[in-house]
């Protein structure tokens, strides 16, 4: 029997640290001179188990071969290399928290992040770059303590930002489209304040969607329900994925499952777009006489172009059919006749 050889030291991988910190960090420990050498005895260790080792640089895979190596499971967590990839002069961090934990955590590499949690007080530049540290607000925690208790703090902290990043998506669109279609004004000023001061991770994703429709409504003094409805049909239409993606704007690749669901929920619960959306399920695709701003008072000075574009978005994300089975028992809740067809 053969034992088999490993490295000295095999610390364990600090919660939040990456992946390839964790590697640099062993590559130290055990006095290799750089990681790359680290890299040339995993290869060769991992010839002698007749693994595959392309892709040892990728972090999943060094995550696999390093549980395999170690014996437990190493998490590779599911980091942006975009935004973390910064250079390492650049980096500041808690002398406290390295000096206990011998580890970088991941948030250290955001940009924004400038105040430990932990110790209460500023990070420091690694090297001698000192400039901008007083521009920001020490006393405000970085949203990413709010998460660190998650399995991925990574991901939930993306996906808030995603959210809002949606939100506001949604505040602009809004204004733009009463703009330019309704002839209204939709102030946003205070939702965007909303969304930009309010932690806004401690709602449910329909309480922001809710707060930021209300506050609109209340400041440009239109019906709640009625500003839902449109924001419902935008949200609808970015969703498409062809042409109108592009005519829609800008974030439409941070369209999230919450935002879809929401709108989803706003459009059967307006009575004329339910009353559309069972027409429309009965009635031939994209029949002439089947409009929204016939249906819909505050559309009804659509043109011909934004109404096929919002009708479109309903036919192609199979809101008529999908929705339309949903609709039949919300319709006889509400006591209401299914209207038919030659009604328009
Ligand atoms: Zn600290």
């Amino acid at each position: 029997m053969t034992i088999e050889r490993k490295l000295l030291i095999r610390s364990h991988k600090h919660q939040f640290e990456r992946i390839d910190d964790y590697f640099v960090r062993m590559a130290g420990t055990n006095g290799f001179s750089s990681t790359n050498r680290l890299i040339k005895y995993f290869r060769s260790w991992i010839k002698t188990k007749e693994l595959n080792c392309r892709g040892i640089d990728k972090a999943d895979t060094t995550a696999q071969i390093l549980s395999l190596y170690l014996g437990r499971k190493i998490e590779a967590k599911s980091f942006d290399r975009l935004t973390f990839a910064r250079l390492y002069q650049n980096l500041k961090i808690c002398k406290a928290c390295f000096s206990k934990n011998k580890a970088i955590p991941f948030y250290w590499y955001l940009d924004d992040y400038c105040w430990c949690h932990t110790h209460h007080e500023p990070l420091h530049h690694t090297a001698s770059k000192q400039k901008e540290a007083e521009k920001y607000d020490y006393t405000v925690a970085h949203p990413i303590v709010d998460f660190l208790d998650c399995d991925d703090p990574w991901s939930a902290y993306c996906s808030m930002l995603r959210s809002e990043q949606e939100l506001r998506w949604l505040c602009y669109r809004l204004k733009q489209f009463s703009e330019t279609h309704l002839a209204t004004h939709t102030h946003i000023a205070e939702a965007i304040g909303w969304i930009d001061s309010a932690n806004t991770c401690e709602y449910l994703s329909s309480d922001r969607f809710e707060r930021v429709t209300s506050l609109m409504a209340e400041h440009s003094k239109q019906s709640a329900s009625h500003l839902r409805l449109v924001a419902a049909l935008l949200i609808w239409q970015r969703m498409v994925p062809d042409h109108l993606f592009h005519v829609a704007g800008s974030g439409a690749e941070s369209a999230t499952e919450a935002s879809l669901e929401w709108a989803s929920r706003q459009l059967i619960a307006y009575e004329p777009m339910l009353r559309f959306i069972s027409d429309a399920h009965q009635a031939p695709r994209n029949t002439p006489k089947l409009r929204l701003r016939d249906y819909i008072p505050m559309l009804s000075s659509l043109d011909e172009n934004t109404d096929k574009a919002l009708r479109k978005a309903i036919y192609s994300c199979g809101l008529t059919t999908d929705f339309f089975s949903n609709a039949s028992s919300i319709y006889n809740q509400i006591g209401f006749n299914c209207p038919s067809p030659d009604m328009v």
